[in-house]
């Protein structure tokens, strides 16, 4: 495994991290000794990763809030800041994916899905990165998909909410750099979590199919990008800044032959 002592003591904040790619990379940060809050809904939902991070005996703090809730965010951050110093890297992952033909999309998808991608990373980084910019150091991981450059069936409004979140992430990058304060995005492929298990298994050979359109041959693990994530943190991507890195086993390479 890399080391990456500069991680040692530094504060990270994950949102979405009770579960899935967030607790992959909540655990990976810890592993190098960083201090990680794990954000999600409430504390009985970030709990388990909370308690999995404490169990490698790194520090590992709960700040639950709803990040499409602008109040909540603030009450988050103040208080993650009056107990932990400062806030070192954000990791904006939180994130929905409900399936839905765009002509039976109802309001509350839409809205739901918009918020929660898009206006939780406006959100959180206009809480969290005043104080960055004033230390000039800091580092911003945004989880973007495949889905921010071409869309998928049922996927309209997801497909849409990380195409804005894409370009809200490369406008702090452009806004945010002259001040030292990175900001990148990591892109996902096909990571089998709770988020994608129903559709996977939606259909008898649906695994298989999205398997065949993965030139390494496998979906990813939450591990996987994790290590993409923690990498764009460290001295070693000291000049990535509005970069997107694409951990999805070369999904956006190529095409099958139609
Ligand atoms: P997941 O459903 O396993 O985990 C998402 C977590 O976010 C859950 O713990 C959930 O409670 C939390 N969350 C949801 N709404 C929240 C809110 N409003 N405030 C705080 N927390 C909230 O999903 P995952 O697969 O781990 O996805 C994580 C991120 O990765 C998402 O942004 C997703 O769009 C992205 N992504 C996933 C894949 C994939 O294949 N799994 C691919 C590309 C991108």
């Amino acid at each position: 495994m890399a080391s990456y002592p500069e991680l040692e003591d530094r504060v990270v904040l994950v949102t979405g991290a009770g579960r899935g790619i967030g607790r992959g990379i909540a655990l990976a940060f810890a592993e190098h000794g960083a201090r990680v809050l794990v954000n999600d809904l409430t504390d009985e939902h970030a709990r388990e990763t909370v308690e999995a991070v404490r169990a490698t005996g790194a520090v590992a703090d709960a700040v639950p809030a709803d990040v499409a809730d602008r109040a909540a965010v603030r009450a988050m951050v103040s208080a993650a800041v009056e107990r932990h110093g400062e806030i070192d890297a954000l990791v904006n992952n939180a994130g929905i994916n409900v399936v839905s033909p765009f002509l039976e999309l109802s309001d509350d998808v839409w809205e739901r899905t918009q918020r929660i991608h898009h206006w939780g990373l406006f959100y959180c980084a206009q809480e969290v990165a005043p104080r960055m910019v004033a230390r000039g150091d800091g580092s911003i991981v945004v989880i973007s998909s495949p889905a921010a450059v071409e869309t998928y069936e049922g996927q309209t409004h997801y497909a849409s909410a990380k195409a804005g979140l894409q370009m809200l992430a490369f406008g702090l990058a452009w806004e945010l750099g002259g001040s030292g304060v990175r900001t990148n995005l990591v892109s996902p492929g096909w990571i089998e979590t709770e988020l994608n298990r129903e559709y996977l298994w939606s259909e008898p050979d649906l695994r298989e199919r999205v398997v065949r359109q993965i030139p390494l041959g496998r979906t990813g693990s939450p591990e996987d990008v994790a290590r993409a994530v923690v990498w764009l943190c460290t001295n070693e991507a000291a000049y990535v800044n509005g970069a997107v890195l694409r951990v999805d086993g070369g999904l956006l390479a190529g095409r099958l032959k139609a």
